[in-house]
């Protein structure tokens, strides 16, 4: 390889929409760089349309692309997820040399990053498993980004990916998350929030259309309303955008106009089987999956209304006055339900951090949200100091702010489920994250009966509360004596 060619300080390999936006912002800043895509139309395309944007070295071949790159050579991949990213790594690994760089800024699922990032190390390269968020617009003006890898090839990409970073509050969005698979399990906890937010939001705007009766434009200025507040995010901002939009052809809201299927790539999924394998319940998270799972079982949902299903009239009849408070409680109810949700996610992180030996600092992924992504919000500075602070170490709920805030807000935030529930509209994330809520604050649960159920045909055995030790009861002998276990 003729070193004399090697003057790009980053690569990037694939050129699709994400890949072609990342070059882009990375030249914007200063860098000079390799661009690479398995199909060379891709880099004819961005060259001719941008090339003048910024110092790009435009490669046909693997091998012409590392050789462009300076030591040590560090190469973004933004291709699809799965086997297309096992074969680039394949062949950039194959090029490269020891102590080179390969990030994988796809969303790739953490399981695959760490054995990924075991295999790579083994040859003597860095491998860097980096979560972007934030879409199209956020590659090309700043994301928010979440690497894993090791401090060494921080140490080369931190300044890199800083340059490119949205920026919150004067800092930029982006901080080392942790060893190997910690980046795409937090990017991937982050997707699930979204997940989680996004049905929040969809049972508000249910509640105003269906039970309130209100119109698309007019929900769309309580949203904007609610922006100006404590639920100020970009999911907010843009529902409040979308639900003015108009559909050209028939001049309604388009939102009423598109099919009410939703679909996933799989993030939420993963987000949700992880928490299972973990034991935590992020119970806003999965409803939120379920509920899309739910709206898109289209032939049932078609069958169970040709079978006249029966349920109450959803339309709340509220006076105008009632009308206004209701929809300040189902402001409320929203952001008591937000703040649960975020405490569910963060207890999955920890406890991923837990079991994988990942040091990862709450406070700066509260931090690196704020910015760039798609859950950026003004909240999250409030999170990010209660994990500074030490009062969230244990539950983001135990922090005085949060605990304040779903004590200010829970009474309209039952009224709002006792209503929707009395009138059939679902709310499924409002009323999973509250039953978690009032779970979580109980002395003592129904569990003790599960236990005892467990015993009775299982002999899985129990604790009591005034002994230690594990005991089982002898339930089919006629007097069912208790019996200690060694
Ligand atoms: P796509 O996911 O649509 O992938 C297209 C790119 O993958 C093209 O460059 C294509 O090359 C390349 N590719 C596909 N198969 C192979 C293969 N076998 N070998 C080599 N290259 C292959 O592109 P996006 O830009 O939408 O996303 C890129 C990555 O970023 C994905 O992992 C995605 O999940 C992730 N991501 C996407 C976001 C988004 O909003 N779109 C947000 C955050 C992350 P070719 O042109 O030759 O076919």
């Amino acid at each position: 390889m003729a070193e004399t060619q090697a003057r790009a300080n980053i690569g990037v390999v694939g050129l699709a929409a994400m890949g072609s936006n990342l070059a882009r912002n990375l030249a914007h800043h200063g860098n000079t760089v390799a661009v690479y895509n398995r199909h060379y139309s891709r880099t004819e395309t961005l060259m001719n349309q941008h090339g003048s944007e910024g110092d790009f070295v435009p490669a046909k071949t693997v091998e012409e692309f590392v050789a462009s790159l300076k030591r040590p050579r560090t190469a973004i991949i933004m291709v699809k997820a799965g086997a297309p990213t096992d074969a680039v790594i394949e062949e950039l690994a194959n090029a490269m040399e020891p102590g080179d760089i390969i990030v994988d800024g796809g969303n790739s699922y953490f399981e695959d990053t760490i054995r990924r990032e075991r295999n790579i190390r083994a040859r003597g390269l860095h491998y860097v498993g980096c979560g972007v968020s934030g879409g199209e617009e956020g590659a090309l003006r700043g994301p928010s980004m979440m690497p894993g890898g090791t401090e060494e090839s921080w140490k080369t990409l931190g300044p890199i990916l800083k340059s490119i970073a949205a920026v919150a509050e004067g800092e930029p969005c982006v901080t080392h998350i942790g060893t190997d698979g910690a980046g795409h399990f937090v990017k991937m906890v982050h997707n699930g929030i979204e997940y989680s937010d996004m049905q929040l939001i969809a049972e508000s705007y249910d509640l105003m259309l269906r039970g309130l009766g209100m119109k698309s434009e007019d929900i769309a200025d309580v949203f904007s309303e609610w922006n100006k507040g404590d639920l100020d995010s970009y999911l907010i901002e843009i529902t409040a955008d979308v639900l003015r939009q108009k559909d050209a052809k028939t001049g309604k809201p388009l939102v009423e106009m598109m099919v009410d299927h939703a679909g996933m790539k799989g993030t939420g999924t993963w987000t949700v089987q992880s928490a299972l394998s973990l034991g935590i319940p992020v119970t806003g998270i999965a409803e939120a999956v379920f509920a899309r799972g739910l709206s898109s079982q289209v032939a049932l949902r078609e069958a169970a209304e040709n079978q006249g299903l029966t349920g109450p009239d959803m339309h709340f009849d509220l006076n105008d006055s009632e009308r206004k408070a209701f929809i300040e409680d189902i402001r409320q109810a929203l952001y008591a339900s937000k703040i649960v949700s975020y405490a569910q996610g963060f207890d999955e992180i920890a406890a991923a951090a837990i079991e994988h030996d990942w040091k990862i600092d709450q406070a700066a992924v509260a931090r690196i949200w704020r910015g760039g992504c798609i859950i950026r919000a003004q909240f999250l500075n409030r999170v990010s100091e209660a994990f500074e602070s030490g009062q969230a170490s244990v539950s983001l709920l135990f922090a005085p702010y949060f605990k304040d805030a779903i004590e200010k807000s829970q009474a309209a935030w039952r009224r709002v489920i006792a209503r929707a529930v009395e009138h059939g509209v679902p709310v499924p994330a409002f009323s999973s994250l509250l039953a978690y809520y009032d779970g979580l604050r109980s002395k003592r649960l129904p569990a003790s009966l599960i236990q005892a159920q467990r015993d009775f045909f299982g002999a899985h055995t129990y604790g009591r509360i005034d002994e230690p030790g594990v005991f089982h009861t002898l339930w089919a002998e006629p007097n069912r004596p208790e019996v200690k276990q060694d």
